[in-house]
């Protein structure tokens, strides 16, 4: 389904992005892992993927820092000679009632959620559109659409990646470059390992499929926007939630 294309995961040492590149490379794709703090894990999932047969190289780059993400793009442009599918999924939380958190809580989420996502697109905006053609796929958060509380930082940069989403989209359309979000809903990671079993009952109780959801329900999601078969989708916010937003 993507033989000959090269896509660039960040934050894919583990998580949901970990899954997205090995679903990635299942369906034939050349990928790029980036990575800040995991890097022995990123460098181990590249071999992963290459002892089966793929081809994969991890790379270290922080998404909010406008530099390194400018040397991300360079050094896979060395690896692979071009990129063809962006996702963004680097994400992190910091999550606290409006009245306790402080602006560095607020700005870290926002800068490597959100900022991390605009510098990357700009740098994937400029190889796509000299190719005309490309797929750019943000992940972004049921917290983006539906809110939560204590986490004012997290939603903002989630409904922001939408706002984005769209923007470039509209942007971009003319030159055959699709740009669209997933919206994750509860998933088991090492995210959400961390909140209070209360909390994880509650949004057990409000998904209508009775489960929490699987790195691989969001990466099929993901395989999907980037492959031929979405190739008249974008703009769009594909919601993978177990129904838990209708
Ligand atoms: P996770 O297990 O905590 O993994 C987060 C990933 O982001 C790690 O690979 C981490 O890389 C990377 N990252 C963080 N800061 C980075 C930076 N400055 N530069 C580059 N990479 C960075 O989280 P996850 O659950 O897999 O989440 C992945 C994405 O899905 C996030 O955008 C998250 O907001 C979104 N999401 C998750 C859920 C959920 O229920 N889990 C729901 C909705 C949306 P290193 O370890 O290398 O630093």
């Amino acid at each position: 389904m993507l033989a000959g294309k090269v896509a660039l995961v960040t934050g894919a040492g583990r998580g949901i992005g970990r899954e997205i590149a090995l679903t990635l490379a299942g369906y034939g794709a050349a990928v790029i892992i980036n990575y800040n703090g995991s890097r022995e894990r990123a460098e181990a999932l590249a071999a992963e993927i290459v002892q089966n047969g793929g081809r994969a190289a991890a790379i270290r780059a922080n998404v909010s820092d406008a530099a390194e993400v400018v040397r991300l793009f360079e050094e896979t442009l060395k690896e692979f000679g071009r990129i063809d599918i962006l996702v963004n999924n680097a994400g992190i939380t910091k999550d606290n009632l409006i009245l306790k958190m402080s602006e560095e809580e607020f700005d870290a989420v926002v800068d490597t959620n959100m900022r991390g996502a605009f510098l990357c697109m700009k740098q994937a905006a400029k190889l796509m559109l000299k190719q005309r053609s490309g797929r750019i796929i943000n992940i972004s958060s049921i917290s983006g659409i539906v809110g939560n509380p204590g986490q004012v930082n997290y939603c903002a940069a989630k409904a922001g990646m939408l706002g984005m989403t769209k923007a470039l989209a509209r942007e971009l359309g003319s030159r055959g470059i699709t740009v669209n979000a997933v919206a994750p809903g509860f998933i088991k990671t090492e995210m959400t390992e961390v909140l209070p079993e209360q909390v994880k009952e509650g949004m057990l109780a409000q998904i209508p499929l009775k489960r929490a959801g699987e790195t691989k329900d969001i990466a099929e999601a993901v395989a999907f926007l980037a492959s031929d078969r979405a190739s008249y989708i974008t703009g769009q916010t594909l919601q993978v939630n177990g129904g838990m937003d209708m």
